[in-house]
């Protein structure tokens, strides 16, 4: 294994190793992190689903109701109850036709893409889409093309140059950038589509439960229903638990059962946690409390933050980053709030691209304005103490 411990020692010499922090309390605005009480600021638990009251209840029901396990994948006798009813609820919430729930975000990703495309399609993806979304496109047999960020102009030109060489072309975006908090030009997308009959994909991870009615996401934002083909969103932001899914057409589902292969070949969702989710989607259908109160906090936070002079990038979202720049001054930031009481996350290249290290700090309902005083006023000090502001 010497081969991979030279690895390792190469992160440490580049200054890029670390040691995960270890938490021991749920995920709350205060955590304890490595025994020390810290603010929280990094969790996508936007809207405080994580460690909820009523969602902890239904996941324990569903645990005396149906045991901690599945026991098999999906197609074969994996296929509860609850999983059916998770779908029909997540249908409804999002108003489209049909639901499919995958096991993570990730995994939905990897096998949707893979599942809906051939060796006769073309896949045309936005240079700052997620991971999971280039790794899905990576197993596709489909040609793939990157579009610019958002330039419609560039999208455009690929749908000119490529479309009459294929049967499908799929647009594939994130709804919501998740390193700057911006938003995808999706009522332009929808509309480029129509015009060079392409195939639309978003993946709302970030929207979902955060933008829209109730919560109900970047599509909704946009007014876009019946209008994009495959939705994905996440279960582990916003909703609080764990998970993914795909929303589209009765006949996308139907076929995605026989053919993606996180259905065929791994363990179906634990189905407490599909309570949980369930009992999640309700109480967003319900009361528009927990986004308003997100949306306060977010509007509270950056406008402190702009006030002190920092620059917050242009996010249009609550995912509010703090722009500084160079690599090694980001991640002694990040370090120091957190020596300091604040627990934010330092990102930098390869995540963004090289010279726009950022902290990016994640508001969530759970946070009061108290507390964001709070980790306003440890962020303004340490800035300063290390000349940052
Ligand atoms: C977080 C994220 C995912 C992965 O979701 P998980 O449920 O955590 O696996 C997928 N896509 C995007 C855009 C994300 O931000």
């Amino acid at each position: 294994m010497n081969f991979l411990e030279e690895k390792v020692n190469a992160l440490k010499e580049a200054g890029i190793y670390r040691e995960l922090p270890i938490n021991d309390t749920p995920i709350d605005a205060i955590i304890e992190l490595n025994g020390k009480k810290v603010i929280n600021l990094c969790s996508n638990n936007y809207l405080g689903f994580a460690n909820h009251k009523r969602l902890i209840e239904a996941s324990k029901k569903a645990l005396d109701q149906y045991g901690v396990g599945a026991g098999a994948v999906r197609t074969i006798v994996g296929n509860m109850r609850i999983h059916e009813a998770l779908e029909e609820t997540i249908a409804k919430f999002k108003k489209e036709e049909a639901a499919l729930v995958y096991q993570s975000g990730f995994l939905c990703n990897l096998g949707v893409i893979q599942a809906v495309t051939t060796e006769k399609d073309l896949i045309l993806s936005d240079e700052l889409n997620h991971a999971s979304i280039i790794d899905g496109v990576k197993l596709s047999k489909a040609d793939k093309a990157v579009y610019k960020h958002s330039n419609m102009a560039d999208l455009e030109r690929l749908l000119i140059e490529k479309r009459s060489q294929y049967e499908q072309v799929l647009i594939i975006t994130d709804g919501v950038f998740s390193m700057d908090g911006d938003l995808a030009k999706l009522p332009e997308i929808v509309k480029l589509a129509k015009q060079y009959n392409a195939l639309t994909y978003v993946d709302d991870a970030h929207g979902s439960g955060v933008l829209g009615e109730h919560g109900r996401g970047t599509v909704d934002h946009f007014h876009l229903h019946g209008q994009v083909d495959f939705i994905i969103g996440t279960l582990s932001k916003a909703i609080g638990v764990v998970g993914g899914y795909v929303c589209g057409s009765k006949a996308m589902k139907s076929y995605l059962l026989h053919r993606s292969r996180p259905h065929l070949f791994s363990t179906s969702m634990q189905p407490s946690a599909a309570a949980a989710i369930i009992e999640a989607f309700h109480m967003l259908e319900s009361s528009d409390e927990y986004t308003l109160k997100l949306w306060d906090n977010a509007r509270y936070l950056k406008s402190k933050l702009q006030q002190l002079g920092f620059d917050i990038g242009h996010s249009e979202t609550p995912i509010t980053p703090i722009m500084i720049g160079d690599e090694v001054k980001t991640m002694a930031f990040s370090k120091q709030l957190l020596d300091n009481g604040v627990y934010v996350s330092g990102i930098i290249f390869p995540t963004v691209s090289k010279g726009k290290g950022r902290i990016r700090v994640m508001v969530s309902a759970l946070h009061d304005k108290d507390i964001l005083d709070r980790a306003v006023d440890i962020i303004e000090k340490t800035a300063k103490s290390m000349h940052i502001l």
